[in-house]
């Protein structure tokens, strides 16, 4: 079974980025990395993602705001940054506290902005497959892994569990428009093992530890564990039960590793092109 790395998929892209950074003629780009509140999953993501961005050459700047914050000053905040002309991309941390509506920033972020893909305008461009908008990173992370593994999905049987707005759909309509067939399952799909064990490539985006396990797969298939959870020793693991898996997916992501290290590449491929574009 051939081992999925997702640093392999990031120093690819590193490349790319490097290269065209270098071109810019002393424009670094730079990302607003803007959270609310002190949850541990953001602030661990921030700081690799502010890593990461470094690393590529690029600069990341971080904006904390208290978790009471009014929805009227987050309002104002927001549209600060959104407008502020030295900012070339913007990464806005998730769910926002119960008092902002979550469809404020999705609706307010200039879509050339928008990292992550939260704009309304870019999920329509990602359902529509054109090529200028920006998915969530998450979903282009698997792309760009299959990309660098030359596994290509025209054609092949790909089975997606999870259907949210940040992974399962996107990536369904990415690798639509690369040519796959593709099913979506999610928690009222029935007899989930009979579907899964129709991919050619099967994607674990649920949430749920050890939720695919080795009776799910058939032999050849790939393998691709989004999930990032915490199993009951403390310890970081996908939806994947690795047991087993090896004797029979011809390849797969682990975790971590996989999907988690190359979101941050192509976050940061993403400020690049935000910057390269305008
Ligand atoms: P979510 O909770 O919003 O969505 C989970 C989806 O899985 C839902 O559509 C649900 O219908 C489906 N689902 C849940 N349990 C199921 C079951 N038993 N059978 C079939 N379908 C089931 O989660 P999300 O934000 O899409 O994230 C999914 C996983 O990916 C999480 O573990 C999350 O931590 C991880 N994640 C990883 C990255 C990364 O960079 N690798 C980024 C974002 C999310």
């Amino acid at each position: 079974m051939i081992l999925l790395k997702g640093a392999e998929v990031s120093s690819k892209l590193k490349a790319e980025v490097t290269a065209v950074v270098s071109a810019m003629e002393g424009h670094i780009p730079t990302a607003a990395i803007v959270r609310v509140g002190e949850r541990p999953d953001d602030l661990s993501y921030e700081r690799n993602a502010m890593k990461k961005i470094a690393s590529f050459g690029m600069e990341a700047r971080s904006f904390v705001f208290p978790e009471h914050i009014s929805e009227e000053e987050f309002e104002r905040e927001f549209r600060a940054i959104n407008e502020n002309p030295e900012i070339d991309g913007i990464l806005l941390f998730r769910p926002l506290p119960s008092q902002i509506d979550s469809r404020l920033p999705e609706r307010m972020i200039d879509p050339r902005k928008d990292l992550d893909g939260i704009s309304p305008i870019n999920s329509a461009k990602i359902f529509a497959g054109e090529k200028d908008g920006f998915a969530p990173c998450t979903a282009e992370a698997v792309m760009e892994i299959l990309k660098a593994y030359e596994i290509d999905p025209a054609g092949k049987r790909v089975v997606v569990i999870g259907r949210s707005m940040v992974v399962g759909r996107p990536l369904s309509m990415l690798l639509l428009n690369a040519n796959a067939t593709v099913t979506i399952c999610h928690t009222r799909t029935k007899d989930l093992r009979a579907v899964c064990r129709e991919a050619d490539i099967l994607v674990a985006a649920a949430g749920k530890v050890g939720m695919v396990t080795a009776e799910d797969v058939l032999p050849g298939t790939v393998v691709i564990d989004v999930g990032i959870n915490v199993d009951e020793n403390g310890k970081l693991c996908g939806d994947v039960k690795w047991d087993g898996i090896e004797d029979v997916a011809s390849a797969a992501t682990p975790v971590p590793g996989g999907v988690g290290s190359v979101t941050t590449a192509v976050l940061a491929k993403h400020l690049c092109m935000a910057a390269a574009r305008r």
